[in-house]
């Protein structure tokens, strides 16, 4: 366990701002992060668990306490099934099961971050979720002090949602268990574009590799995929969710899916964009990315305040000319 006291957090994120954090504690297994934290609330510091800091506006104060960075490794895996280490590179999972002939994420190609966070928000892209694969999430639970094992029923996801994003100072990540296909074919693509990169129908499958790529190439298209020399990836990818309302609510030629229970997803970018926002609109050092008006994106010098007052001017705006209520994706983290 290496505790360093020289970083901030925008090292440490990828809209890389926020400020200097009094203790960045970095555990490199299991065993490490239950005593970091552990520590932390001993001591009554306030900690902040932190993977790839790829979906947290980070605060210009800085952490006035311990910022645990998970960064344990490790694949452990029997047939089909594969539990994984909370701090293990996300992207490098999936490129291990499209090399290994098992399939389930590999639509989710080019997410940055951990896998121990991807249960969080369930994380989720061109068709496919993880609440879709993971069959257990083994957490250290900071109320009961111990640590146990959630089925997906009590890990409660929904659409970027789950009970532990809902419950943000309880669960601690430590592995993830994903059951998977053993198929050299995709699951059936479940998203149009996605299908149409492909040539192949909805429904139908693919290749591993083929959806990898095509999902990588989509997602370098619209800015997606972290590239230190594209702008347009320093975001915490799409900042609001697609807004969920009774379908009698619909907004008249805003794209929609049906949700269920006579519901409809709204189309987020859409709705961003025919309030005025669309791709490249910037206020100061922050903005809507050049390539997806989703992204709000940070240049050198940018600050936790300025990208949340310019957030807010979105909500505020697609409020007023629509009526509906944008929710925020990434966690606005506070001591
Ligand atoms: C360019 C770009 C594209 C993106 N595209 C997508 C996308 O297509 N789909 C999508 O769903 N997301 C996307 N994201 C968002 C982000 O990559 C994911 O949400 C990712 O899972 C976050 O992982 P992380 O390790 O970086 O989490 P962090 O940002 O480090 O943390 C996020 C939250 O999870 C908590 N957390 C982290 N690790 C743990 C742990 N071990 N235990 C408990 N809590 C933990 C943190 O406290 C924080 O609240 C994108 C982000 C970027 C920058």
């Amino acid at each position: 366990m290496q505790v360093r006291r020289d970083v901030r957090l925008a090292e440490l994120t990828t809209l890389r701002v926020g400020g200097p954090v009094e203790r960045l504690v970095e555990v490199t297994d299991a065993e490490e992060l239950v005593a970091a934290v552990r520590e932390a609330d001993e001591a009554g510091r306030p900690l902040l668990v932190l993977g790839g800091g790829s979906n947290i506006v980070a605060p210009d104060d800085g952490w006035p306490g311990d910022v645990v960075a998970v960064r344990s490794r490790g694949i452990d895996r029997d047939g089909s099934q594969l539990v994984v280490a909370a701090g293990h590179d996300w992207d490098e999972l999936v490129a291990y099961t499209v090399a290994h002939d098992l399939a389930g994420v590999e639509a989710l190609s080019g997410i940055p971050g951990s896998t121990g966070a991807t249960p969080v928000q369930n994380v989720g892209a061109y068709g496919q979720e993880v609440a879709q694969t993971i069959t257990a999430v083994r957490v250290y639970d900071r109320a009961e002090k111990s640590e146990r094992t959630l089925s997906p029923q009590e890990c409660g996801f929904a659409y970027r949602d789950s009970r532990l994003k809902r419950n943000p100072s309880r669960f601690v990540v430590l592995d993830v268990t994903f059951v998977l296909d053993e198929s050299p074919l995709s699951r059936p693509v479940g998203y149009a574009e996605l299908a149409r990169t492909l040539g192949v129908e909805l429904g139908e499958s693919a290749p591993l590799a083929d959806v990898r790529e095509a999902v990588i190439a989509l997602r370098r298209g619209k800015g997606m995929v972290l590239d230190a020399d594209d702008p347009d990836s320093r975001s915490a990818g799409s900042f609001f969710t697609n807004p969920i309302v009774p379908s009698e609510r619909a907004v008249a030629g805003c794209p929609s899916w049906p949700a269920g229970d006579g519901q409809v997803k709204l189309s987020a970018a859409w709705l961003v964009q025919h309030a005025g926002f669309g791709r490249g609109t910037r206020q100061g050092n922050v903005g809507t990315s050049s390539r997806h008006s989703l992204a709000l994106t940070t240049a050198p010098g940018a600050t936790a305040a300025e990208l949340l007052d310019f957030a807010g001017r979105i909500v505020a705006t697609v409020q007023g000319e629509f009526g509906v209520t944008l929710e925020r994706e990434p966690t606005a983290v506070r001591p």
